[in-house]
């Protein structure tokens, strides 16, 4: 049995402290960030600065606090099996759109 990691972050944003629960040691699974989301980048082709060749991210974390205060930058996006991507307004689930 694994014990429980949990490592001290930032956000990107606001620089607040986040509590990140990273018990887990495989790239497959992400942690579990408190109060904010994770974002992680594969990189791509036209980037400058990050384009690797294997499978490697970056990871960054974002308070909700931030989140919400920039969501009109966000692109929402949603796909069902065999159906068309989604790609616009995020509804939140309070059904407020942003
Ligand atoms: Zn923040």
């Amino acid at each position: 049995m694994m014990d429980d990691v949990v490592e001290q972050k930032q956000c990107f944003c606001c620089l607040k402290s986040l509590e990140l629960d990273a018990t887990s040691n495989d790239l497959t699974s992400i942690g579990m960030l408190d109060d904010g989301l994770i974002f992680r980048a594969t990189g791509n082709f036209g980037s400058t600065v990050f384009d690797p060749p294997g499978y490697e991210v970056l990871e960054m974390y974002v308070c909700d606090k931030c989140v919400i205060a920039r969501a009109d930058l966000i692109t929402y996006m949603k796909q069902k099996p065999n159906a068309a991507l989604y790609r616009g307004v995020w509804v939140l689930e309070d059904g407020s759109r942003v």
